[in-house]
């Protein structure tokens, strides 16, 4: 279950209890990610240093980037891995990266294999849904020596399948992504939902991860206003993103 453990902030209860691991989800009680000081306030509220957050602009692909591995680019991938060092990723200790998703409807997803002291963040949209961003992630946890067995996974709160209707043509290519899946598309009075969920935990599934290992969040971002921010249902007034982040701490 995911439980609001500061105004605003809430965490999955499956994950909280692992030592040195710290995630959190925010919600637009926080206020809007994009903004430097909202980010700030929310990263005080979380014990750690705004400067830590790894930021980027997503593209709803399908790269993986591997925090550590050489200067941040700021655009071009929706995931990323962090190997936890004794040095931080820029080479100084006490700033480990603290991984970031945003999302507002799309899926935030978070994972860690605790052992192996490896992290990862992830956005799945209804494109990095259909091209398993999820496994894509998972395998870059493994190069880097995480085993799947151990990955602990969070789907953060995101729009659901009472809210998620989309044309034919989309639910059709999930339909074929996903045959033999339950649930992934409904059809409800002519008309087609999807539930993204179903989709990314077959997908980690399918990848290895325990079922027994994977938390998800059914707040949908739409349905609740006063919490969530959702891109369909304001993009037309205003709108803003909502953060999923996970560090090591030591
Ligand atoms: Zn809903």
């Amino acid at each position: 279950m995911l439980m609001e453990f500061l105004p605003g902030i809430w965490q999955s209860d499956l994950i909280s209890g692992i030592p040195d691991v710290f995630h959190a989800f925010s919600d637009r009680r926080v206020g809007d990610m994009r903004r430097s000081d909202m980010r700030s306030s929310f990263a005080d509220a979380c014990g750690i240093s705004p400067d830590a957050f790894v930021l980027h602009e997503q593209v709803h692909g399908t790269a993986v980037y591997p925090v550590g591995s050489g200067p941040a680019p700021t655009a071009g991938y929706d995931a990323s891995v962090y190997r936890y060092q004794q040095t931080g990723a820029n080479g100084k200790t006490g700033h480990l990266p603290v991984l970031t998703v945003s999302a507002a409807d799309c899926i935030p997803l978070l994972l860690v294999d605790p052992a192996a002291r490896i992290i990862a963040a992830a956005h799945s949209g209804w494109r990095g849904t259909l091209s398993r961003i999820a496994s894509r992630t998972v395998n870059e946890m493994e190069k880097l020596g995480a085993d799947v067995s151990r990955i602990y996974a969070v789907l953060g709160p995101h729009i659901g399948v009472c809210c998620y209707n989309v044309t034919s043509r989309r639910a059709r290519a999930f339909e074929k992504a996903f045959a033999g899946v339950a649930g992934v598309v409904e059809n409800r009075g002519g008309r087609d939902f999807v539930r993204m969920q179903a989709a990314v935990t077959a997908t980690l599934q399918q990848a290895g991860v325990p079922e027994s290992n994977m938390e998800v969040s059914q707040m949908c971002t739409s349905c609740n206003a006063e919490y969530f921010y959702s891109y369909r249902r304001d993009r037309t007034a205003s709108y803003g993103k909502m953060f999923g982040i996970i560090t090591i701490r030591t």
